[in-house]
């Protein structure tokens, strides 16, 4: 299979009725892990990188291996850099095959982020790449990028004419959604997803999906969310399994790293597939 282009797969969930998963992996492992539970469910994939990610394992290693990867695949892969407010970062996406990039532009005023989101688009577009917008605050921070206070909101309508306005391939509204793990119930904002499927086709990425019930995923979806990222479930399964298997190593004396990562990445398959499973995207590639 050839390497995903973020915005046809993406598309295609949009025209299904479904969403594509976009997680975040941290390391060749977790690629790993996560592109077998996509071809087991017989699912697009995403794997995305935090930019903390990019900076560890290198850009050129990540492309190389999502590439890798992809090329074996019985799915399409794409590779899709989230939330990055630092340009020199992006140019190294666009410049090292990746399918998509999320320009995070929260933390700028509108009229920077309008004017900056349009020189990313130029950018990517020119090299094959799609660009994810962020122009208000999704509160919560992930791996070092965001902010727990909305700094920046819109109305439904400004955000459409802003994307429209820079070229935005795909729209990260804020959806009542938190990174990381929630300290209280979210007011979950389904209708912000319908308002902007009511005046555009553009698509719409849900992030912070971590800690929402199958109900909820069911009620974005048919909303018109086309993307759902998840990366706390993914780090949680990853150190829980780790954990797991230390305290086992620690009991019979016997310490073998091959084998922990056996069981960190038969974790990792299975709640990747739950999530797959609730996304309805299994049996569409
Ligand atoms: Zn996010």
């Amino acid at each position: 299979m050839s390497f995903g282009n973020t915005l046809e797969l993406v598309k295609a969930a949009q025209a299904g009725g479904y969403a594509i998963p976009a997680v975040n992996i941290v390391d060749e492992l977790s690629m790993r892990a996560v592109v077998e539970a996509a071809e087991q469910a017989k699912s697009a994939i995403i794997l995305q990188t935090s930019v903390k990610t990019v900076k560890a394992s290198g850009a050129e290693p990540l492309a190389f291996l999502a590439h890798y990867l992809a090329d074996r695949s019985s799915v399409p892969v794409a590779l899709h850099l989230d939330h990055c407010p630092d340009r020199a970062v992006i140019t190294t996406a666009v410049n090292n095959g990746w399918s998509s990039v999320l320009f995070d532009a929260s933390d700028r005023d509108f009229d920077d982020a309008v004017r900056e989101t349009a020189e990313v688009c130029e950018e990517a577009h020119a090299k094959g790449l799609s660009v994810e917008s962020e122009i208000e605050n999704i509160v919560g921070v992930e791996d070092g990028v965001g902010s727990d206070e909305i700094k920046h909101a819109y109305s439904v309508a400004t955000l459409v004419q802003a994307a429209q306005a820079t070229g935005t391939d795909l729209l990260a509204p804020q959806l009542g959604t938190a990174h990381g793990l929630y300290k209280a119930d979210p007011v979950l904002r389904f209708d912000r997803v319908s308002e902007i499927r009511k005046i555009s086709d553009i698509p719409v990425v849900l992030h912070g999906g971590t800690g929402l019930s199958a109900d909820d995923f069911a009620k974005f979806i048919s909303a018109g969310v086309s993307k759902i990222n998840i990366s706390t479930a993914l780090k949680l399964a990853y150190m829980k399994s780790a954990q797991a298997y230390l305290a086992e190593c620690e009991k019979t004396g016997k310490w073998e790293p091959v084998k922990m990562f056996d069981a960190i990445k038969n974790a990792l398959v299975t709640e990747i597939g739950a999530h797959i499973a609730l996304f309805g995207s299994g049996g569409k590639a």
